[in-house]
């Protein structure tokens, strides 16, 4: 039977951490670490996600302030708005809320924000020098994905990691971070022949392809690492990719959905908030 990789617990400790260390930061440089959340119109998702980042640092001690733009508003309207960000000291990170309306150049708008306050890792930059190696934020949620699988104490090195989706902002970031750590790395797509027979291939399975509760335990190789990044809805309830009571007796640790890597998310990007408001001041 499988242990449960528990997200709330595991980011809860982490903020704890977090909140010390702003904390520190505020008493050594006399203003707290600052992160700007830029929201471009009214996705109830991202209304929500945006409330719940607000209300968690605030419990940190990190200034997340909110900057709603209309639906309507230009790419260089963004843009301005995101150069005045890159130029304030006091604002150590920058989140672009996605998704962006429709018709806006998220490539061309993530660009703009300057890699030292890209906390989210989305410009085109930022992943360059994750690919390369080089110092850089890795996107919130394949950094979340990492520190579960790191909590099991495996030992990473020599796995073979699958990952069932190869998206911009989870999948190729993952396997980058998973390659970093010397894992073997198989990245899937919906294109991908065979998929259980290479799932089950996996020490450590990823599945982050919105397919609710595709992966069952035809999937999983016995004792295998399954960490669910799904977030879908089926038969109007929440549900990962991974049919978990179906995975939880073969796989060793799976983590569940919702509690699993969605708390790790918001907790990456106070992490990411707080490295950065060193770093700012660290490289005067
Ligand atoms: P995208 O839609 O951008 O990418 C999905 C990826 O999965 C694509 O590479 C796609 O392949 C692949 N895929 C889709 N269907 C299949 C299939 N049947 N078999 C194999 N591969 C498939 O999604 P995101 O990366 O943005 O998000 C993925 C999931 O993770 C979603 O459920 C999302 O809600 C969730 N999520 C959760 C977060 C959290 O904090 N917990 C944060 C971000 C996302 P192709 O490239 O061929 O199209």
């Amino acid at each position: 039977m499988g242990n449960v990789l528990n997200g709330t617990e595991l980011s809860k400790q982490m903020r704890d951490m977090v909140a010390e260390m702003c904390c520190q930061f505020e008493l050594k440089y006399g203003h707290p670490v600052g992160l700007a959340i830029i929201q471009v119109g009214d996705n109830p998702s991202a209304t929500s996600y945006v409330k719940n980042n607000l209300r968690l640092c605030k419990e940190v001690g990190i200034a997340a302030n909110l900057y709603k733009m209309s639906a309507k508003s230009t790419q260089e309207e963004i843009i301005a708005q995101i150069e005045q960000l890159n130029d304030d000291d006091k604002v150590s990170g920058i989140l672009l809320q996605l998704p962006l309306p429709a018709g806006l150049d998220i490539q061309l708008i993530s660009s703009k924000i300057k890699p030292t306050k890209d906390v989210d890792g989305i410009n085109p930059v930022s992943a360059g020098n994750l690919f390369s190696g080089f110092p850089a934020f890795a996107p919130c949620t394949p950094s979340g994905v990492l520190e579960l699988i790191k909590s099991t104490h495996t030992d990473i090195l020599g796995k073979h990691a699958v990952i069932v989706g190869a998206s911009n902002i989870v999948g190729k970031p993952l396997a980058m971070l998973l390659l970093r750590e010397e894992a073997t790395v198989t990245v899937c797509n919906d294109k991908t022949k065979n998929l259980a027979e290479i799932c089950k291939q996996a020490d450590i399975l990823i599945s982050a392809c919105g397919q609710a509760e595709m992966i069952d335990s035809s999937y999983v190789k016995e004792g295998a690492i399954v960490i669910d990044v799904g977030i879908n809805f089926k038969d109007k309830k929440l549900c990962g990719d991974v049919k978990y009571d179906d995975v939880l007796p073969v796989a060793s640790y799976i983590t569940p959905v919702p509690g699993g890597v969605g708390p790790m998310t918001v907790t990456m990007l106070m992490f990411n908030t707080y490295a950065a408001a060193v770093e700012s001041k660290e490289s005067k």
